[in-house]
């Protein structure tokens, strides 16, 4: 460990020890004991966000993406460390694209229509205070990029996290109100409670001052946003197959999918969580994925032990298997390995439990297929309806249109691994919540307003 990481290693531990052991929160900015507290402290900041101009808005925004780049190491160690998931390494690199590519108040455009009788426009306003359930798997992630969102919208967001990643978001609530204050705004621009549950989360759902509901998350939460009677955005589970047909640049298409796979130990919901390989190349993909890339490949009998570690009987995963790194799993079954295993993999029917699962492990299941149309009907299947995210690997237009059409998803990631749908390695903004169920896709700021048509008659038009 160099000086700089020791040095990051022992403020993390230092702060959630704090955390830990006085459990005193005191002193974090948007952070209340009560849900009906934080969401009254939103509404306040809310009445205030409301006046503010976009450049107001925006000078907020650029000390968030300032801190989050500063807190990058922080942040990272601090997710790994509390949800035992995920690596520091690759959670840094998430924070700085958050911090780079996550889009602001730029994002907020105006249509105008004028002609012979008037003008007539349409602007994109705040919803106010949103409500807002973020995940384990990218908890800091998930909260920095709503909050930029949501503000540059012009709202206040309350959140209720996943209870495994509370001293997370709480640091990163704390840091995004002190830019708030920084740059001459109000406290409490994005809130929380000092202990989340689902009763916290019940109150913020049905509270009358609440109007959008963003959840991010499995199938479980979006189901509950959606049920609730209120607008709500829906960014649920997926299970990314990468399908490689005869047409594909295999060695790279192996070195891609390793690459998607193990990002952040398969915690991203748009990592390829399965292949799906036409036969003609698949035993030289396998290949290339075991010499080339730092592949284990499993055998029947570890398989097996694998199915018993990471599910339990009833199929529910093992919560203290996901996001670990595959030498953690490999252990788990009694293998040991070195350091350049970074993913598991092994050959098997589509019905196999560790290929139509959503594990969110870098384990890489890869159902051999026989013809084009046999390979997209099993992504399909694979993909269980979720519209989310699915990849492929050819150089033909025509497989390539033909995958996406069938396939429908949110992201689809073409000759590259899946990260590169966040604007890493790829063209386009970033984002921890893909709204495929509700349709909205990426979310970015103006997922979060409400579009206002505003009409002047037979004036101002000065064409
Ligand atoms: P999770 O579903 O266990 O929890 C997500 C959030 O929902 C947490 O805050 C949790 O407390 C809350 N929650 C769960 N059930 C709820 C219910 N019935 N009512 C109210 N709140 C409820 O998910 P996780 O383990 O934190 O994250 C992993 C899952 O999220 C995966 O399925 C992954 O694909 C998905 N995910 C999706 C996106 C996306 O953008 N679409 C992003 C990240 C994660």
């Amino acid at each position: 460990m160099s000086v700089d990481e020791t040095f990051v290693h022992d403020i993390v531990k230092k702060v959630m020890a704090n955390m830990q052991i006085t459990g005193d929160v005191s002193g974090m900015h948007g952070v209340f004991k009560d849900m009906n507290e934080a969401i009254a402290a939103s509404i306040e900041a809310q009445k205030v966000v409301r006046t503010m101009t976009l450049d107001q808005r925006e000078k907020i925004i650029s000390i968030i993406r300032k801190k989050v780049h500063e807190n990058a190491e922080i942040l990272a160690n601090m997710g790994v460390n509390e949800t035992g998931m995920g690596n520091v390494g690759d959670k840094i690199m998430k924070h700085h694209l958050t911090a780079d590519k996550t889009p602001g108040t730029e994002d907020i455009q105006t249509i105008a229509w004028s002609g012979d009788r008037g003008l007539t426009l349409v602007e994109m306003g705040p919803f106010g205070v949103i409500g807002a359930i973020t995940p384990a798997t990218n908890p800091s992630e998930t909260v920095i990029c709503n909050s930029i969102g949501m503000l540059a919208g012009g709202n206040t967001v309350v959140f209720n996290p996943h209870p495994n990643a509370k001293k997370t978001t709480i640091y990163t609530i704390n840091m995004i109100n002190e830019a708030s204050l920084e740059a001459g705004g109000p406290d409490n621009i994005a809130v929380t409670v000092e202990v989340p549950t689902m009763d916290t989360s019940s109150i913020m759902m049905k509270h009358p001052a609440i109007h959008l509901l963003v959840a991010t998350g499995g199938p479980g939460v979006v189901t509950a946003v959606l049920s609730s009677g209120k607008r709500a955005i829906g960014a649920g589970a997926g299970n990314p197959p990468a399908f490689v047909d005869d047409t594909a640049d295999v060695s790279k298409a192996a070195r891609d999918i390793v690459n998607g796979c193990t990002f952040d130990n398969n915690l991203p919901c748009i990592a390829e969580k399965e292949i799906v390989a036409m036969d003609s190349i698949a035993d030289e993909l396998m290949d290339y994925m075991i010499s080339e890339n730092g592949c284990y490949l499993a055998s029947p009998e570890i398989q097996d032990k694998l199915v018993h570690t990471v599910m339990d009987e009833k199929g529910r995963l093992n919560r203290k298997c996901v996001g670990r790194d595959a030498r953690t799993l490999l252990s788990m079954v009694g293998v040991n390995v070195g350091p350049e295993i970074r993913c598991i993999v092994f050959e098997g029917p589509k019905e196999h439990p560790l290929i139509k699962e959503e594990l969110m492990m870098p384990i890489l299941g890869m159902v051999r297929v026989k013809t084009f149309e046999e390979g997209v009907n099993t992504a399909v299947w694979l993909e269980h309806g979720n519209r989310h995210s699915a990849h492929i690997h050819s150089k033909n237009v025509d497989n390539i249109t033909t995958y996406a059409k069938a396939l429908d998803t949110a992201i689809l990631v073409k000759n590259g691994p899946s990260y590169a749908a966040l604007g890493f390695g790829g063209e386009g903004y970033c984002t921890f919540t893909i709204a495929s169920r509700t349709g909205e896709g990426l979310t970015s700021a103006q997922t979060f307003t409400k579009r206002r048509r505003c009409t002047m008659s037979d004036s101002l038009c000065i064409r």
